[in-house]
């Protein structure tokens, strides 16, 4: 049976203007770093993609070297616009990026023109499509001019494979760099992709929040879970199914005896606001507004309908906050 969209699929999202610009996102946003490589059987992967969907989560994320193996993501995502999502592109955002390593040589990393062009023609191929919504710079390049990996960004939105561009995890300094050169060039950056969590908070301290809010550029905060940590997942012990217990990633010491007091404690709390600590980590990233869009990351359908369950309950009393600030500490 081909996939029918829920029509009542707008009904309950909310969907947030991104920055100054015209385009709105989704509260929620699904992203393909992890579960949508090689590994993962491509059932599950539509299961995820269309309850996403379902759910009203327009936007979803990817980058060329998701996978693994790297590229493999973007094959997935590609095959199942062409099955699942045929007739859907213009109700879909879909982003890419480059900066990571994705082919051999000197040309298959950081910030340069030549690699960040010829990049973008390969997501594209991959993912069956004619443009992307958003394309990102995914990490500053030192040893690139600046105007350079710019250039790169403008001339995909000039050459109409990108619609509007991006830069992920720089600081705040740089930020404001990006900001002028592409003010100048008239290109439309509208998005910045940082980390942010309760148990990172970096985006605070350096000061980014306040200039995305000064530039007028909108936010989408990548492992508003810390990948997994702020969720019932580890409360007791480490799951087989889990993203640790497959040794992906999860960071060093994330799972230290001083964190997981504290995932206890912020889950008493979710507790007490009738949540799942996953549905008060995200609405914790989206309180007073200054996050467009939580960047959620999923290994099963299930966990993104409890994530978005985190919309029935968005507020939080000073005093709540205050108990979470306890916490929620990098
Ligand atoms: P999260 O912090 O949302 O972690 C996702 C993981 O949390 C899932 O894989 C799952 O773990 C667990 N989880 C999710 N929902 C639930 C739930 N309701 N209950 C229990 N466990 C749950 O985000 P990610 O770290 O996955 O990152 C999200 C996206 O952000 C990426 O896909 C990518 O698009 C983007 N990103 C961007 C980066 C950048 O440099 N720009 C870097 C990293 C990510 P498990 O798999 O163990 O079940």
């Amino acid at each position: 049976m081909p996939y029918q969209p829920n029509e009542a699929r707008y009904d309950k999202m909310i969907y947030n203007r991104c920055g100054n610009s015209g385009l709105k996102l989704p509260a929620i946003s699904l992203g393909l770093w992890h579960n949508f490589g090689d590994d993962t059987p491509h059932a599950r992967k539509v299961e995820m993609c269309t309850t996403a969907f379902d759910l009203g989560i327009t936007h979803f994320d990817l980058a060329n070297n998701y996978g693994p193996p790297p590229g493999s993501a973007e094959k997935a995502f590609g095959r199942i616009l062409k099955e699942e999502f045929n007739g859907l592109r213009d109700e879909l955002i879909i982003s890419s990026k480059a900066g990571y390593l994705m082919w051999p040589g000197p040309y298959g990393e950081w910030g340069s023109r030549k690699y960040v062009i010829s990049s973008c023609e390969q997501s594209l191929k991959r993912m069956g499509i004619d443009y992307v919504d958003i394309f990102y710079s995914h990490r500053f390049d030192p040893n690139t001019p600046l105007e350079e990996t710019m250039i790169a960004l403008d001339q995909l939105v000039r050459s109409g494979k990108a619609l509007y561009v991006g830069i992920s995890s720089y600081n705040s300094q740089r930020t404001r760099e990006t900001y002028e050169i592409l003010k100048s060039l008239g290109t439309p950056f509208i998005i910045h992709q940082p980390s942010y969590s309760m148990l990172n908070r970096w985006v605070e301290t350096d000061g980014l929040l306040d200039t995305l809010e000064e530039t007028g550029v909108g936010s989408i905060v990548f492992s508003p879970l810390a990948q997994g940590m702020l969720t019932n997942k580890y409360l007791k012990d480490i799951p087989e199914d889990s993203r640790a217990s497959q040794g992906k990633s999860l960071l060093d010491g994330f799972l230290s005896d001083e964190n997981l007091s504290r995932i206890r404690s912020l889950n008493e709390i979710a507790a007490k606001r009738n949540q799942t600590l996953a549905q008060m980590a995200i609405a914790w990233t989206l309180r007073k507004d200054r996050v467009t869009s939580a960047l959620i990351g999923a290994s099963k359908a299930q966990q993104i309908i409890d994530c978005v369950g985190a919309l029935d309950n968005l507020e939080f009393s000073n005093t709540e906050l205050q108990e979470i600030d306890k916490y929620a500490q990098d």
